[in-house]
């Protein structure tokens, strides 16, 4: 099936349907809700019903423009699409994160969209799908990154709550807005910890509790009481927290927290290297039980790591899709 890779896109012109494309179109899905593939005033829209609620949230519509048609896609069920079956399968990224897989003229295309392999805080575990082609993202395709486990994770992240407790600090997590946030929240809350969530991340929360994640006893952020509780911030706020002269102690939650120079970078005291995207193991991972006969990386370290897979005896390439739209340091 022929693909072609633009900076705003992936387009399948054979079935007349775009991934995750940036600008208004006639038809794509969208594998996820965050803001770089969730956007776009389209005509049609295919996605799991969370990324469709998200992307919802997300649009802006100019006066007069008739609403996007949404085309639900449960995890597991297939549609029949101009002369293809779609099949949407967990990506594990975030709340309902999807990979999708193509059948068309006896071929079997799977595009992963942002995804990990090991299971998420909260979130649907995935699992490598077998097809003929594969467009993979690589956010950390280089072998430097290795990423924690769910259950070394969750334990690094009390465990950092209690120890600043002890010590009569106020632990401050930093999450991004939608995934990362809500996890860290599900975990202190499911722990018992008291937990004050930053309004852009407590927004989304009504999301995941419709989908069965429970957060028992978060309360909206308010800086004149954070005694006594952890603090779960966006990265800006992060660093205003750090200057607020309390006695704040500040955990990193990000893959980019696996890199050395990470504590410089972040200025956080506590580094906890885990992510919504898979590490560089999880991608071999992936790329080999996939059994595809050709793979196209497509966001972050790219061009390194379809050379990887080269050296390896994967076919595999790095397409060019004009200026990168991946902006790598956006989320990890
Ligand atoms: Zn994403």
């Amino acid at each position: 099936m022929q693909v072609e890779f633009h900076e705003n896109g992936i387009y399948l012109p054979a079935i007349r349907l775009w991934l995750d494309n940036t600008n208004p179109c006639e038809t794509t899905w969208i594998s996820h809700g965050h803001s770089d593939h969730a956007r776009g005033c389209h005509t049609q829209v295919i996605g799991t019903p969370a990324t469709l609620r998200i992307y919802r949230m997300r649009l802006w519509l100019p006066d007069g423009q008739p609403e996007p048609q949404t085309q639900p896609l449960e995890f597991r069920d297939s549609l029949l699409f101009n002369g293809a079956t779609l099949t949407a399968f967990p990506a594990s990224h975030i709340l309902g994160a999807a990979q999708l897989l193509i059948e068309y003229a006896g071929e079997r295309l799977v595009y992963t969209g942002d995804i990990k392999l090991r299971p998420p805080l909260a979130g649907d575990t995935t699992q490598p799908i077998p097809c003929d082609h594969l467009i993979i993202e690589s956010t950390f395709g280089l072998p430097i990154f290795k990423l924690l486990e769910r259950g070394e994770a969750i334990q690094r992240i009390t465990n950092f709550a209690r120890e600043c407790f002890a010590a009569g600090d106020t632990p401050a997590f930093i999450g991004y807005p939608l995934g990362r946030g809500q996890e860290i929240v599900h975990v202190l809350c499911q722990a018992g910890i008291p937990t004050s969530v930053h309004g852009a991340i407590a927004k989304f929360i009504p999301v995941y509790e419709d989908h069965g994640y429970q957060f028992p006893g978060w309360q909206p952020y308010d800086a004149k009481a954070t005694a006594n509780k952890a603090l779960v911030v966006v990265p800006a706020h992060g660093s205003a927290l750090e200057a607020s002269g309390k006695n704040v102690r500040v955990a990193y939650v990000s893959g980019w927290a696996a890199l050395d120079n990470a504590r410089n970078r972040s200025g956080a005291q506590e580094l906890i290297p885990y992510s919504d995207h898979a590490d560089f193991d999880e991608l071999l991972t992936m790329v080999e039980k996939s059994g595809a006969r050709h793979i196209d990386v497509v966001h972050g370290y790219t061009a390194p790591f379809a050379h990887i897979l080269r050296t390896k005896g994967f076919s595999a390439a790095a397409p060019q899709r004009g200026s990168d739209r991946s902006n790598i340091e956006a989320e990890g």
